[in-house]
């Protein structure tokens, strides 16, 4: 039947395809000369962005690669402390808390 499509992309760690909805869109943004990854949950920062599930195996992978200059297309190889920090806080699966919220 005609489901209508959820956009895929593809995790710059594992390589597998996934709902555009399950992985983290990650923006390269300058920084004082340098470049930096940061996360963007919203998926809302202007520019070119790498899909990652935020997951710290991925972003090992990623790393590892060097996925995030290829997929950002940027020239060498971006700091990444702020999306190492950010993947630590996440919990690795998203929890639906009852009661929370704004
Ligand atoms: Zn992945």
């Amino acid at each position: 039947m005609a489901r209508r499509a959820q956009p895929e992309r593809t995790c710059v760690g594992c390589r597998r395809r996934a709902p555009a909805s399950d992985l983290l869109r990650i923006v390269a943004v300058e920084e004082e000369a340098d470049l930096s990854l940061r996360p963007d949950p919203a998926r809302r920062l202007p520019g070119r962005g790498a899909n990652m599930h935020p997951d710290p195996a991925c972003f090992a992978q990623a790393l590892q690669r060097r996925a995030f200059g290829r997929a950002l297309r940027v020239a060498g190889v971006p700091r990444d402390e702020a999306l190492a920090e950010y993947l630590t806080r996440q919990p690795p699966r998203p929890v639906n808390r009852p009661g929370e919220g704004r």
